[in-house]
Formats: structure tokens, C-alpha cells, sequence
């Protein structure tokens, strides 16, 4: 199996605070689950957003006004 050669690096910016989550510093993996549920990925949001693991679009465009 091939692994992303940016995985480390990823790891290393991911703000996202759920635990176990598989998807972790797989970027195109984390996009992809959030974007068909109409969301944003954690690295969207500041950390204190973050840690209420909404990733709702209108979340995000509330905590802009
Ligand atoms: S943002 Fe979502 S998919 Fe991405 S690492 Fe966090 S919980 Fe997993």
C-alpha cells in the first residue's frame, strides 16, 4: 500500500482535536468526509472553535460576521 509522503508533515499542522479519528494527517481522506456532509475540515477553524468538533459551513461563516 502506498502512504502519503506528506503524512508527517500533516500531522504536524493538524489542529483537530477528535480522538482516534483514522483520517488524521490524510488530508484528501479528512476533506473528502467533511465536504460530502456540507462541512469543513478542523484546520478551518481556530482551536477554540475546533474543540466544539462543529464543522458545520454555517458555523464557521457565524463565527466570521
Ligand atoms: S477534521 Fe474530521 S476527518 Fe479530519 S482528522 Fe479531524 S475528525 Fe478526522
Amino acid at each position: 500500500m502506498m502512504y502519503c509522503g506528506n503524512f508527517e508533515k500533516n500531522l504536524e499542522k493538524c489542529n483537530c482535536s477528535y480522538p482516534g479519528c483514522p483520517k488524521k494527517g490524510k488530508c484528501c481522506e479528512c476533506i473528502a468526509y467533511h465536504r460530502e456532509r456540507g462541512e469543513l475540515p478542523a484546520c478551518y477553524f481556530t482551536d477554540e472553535e475546533e474543540k466544539t468538533w462543529n464543522r458545520s459551513i454555517e458555523y464557521f461563516m457565524t463565527r466570521r460576521r
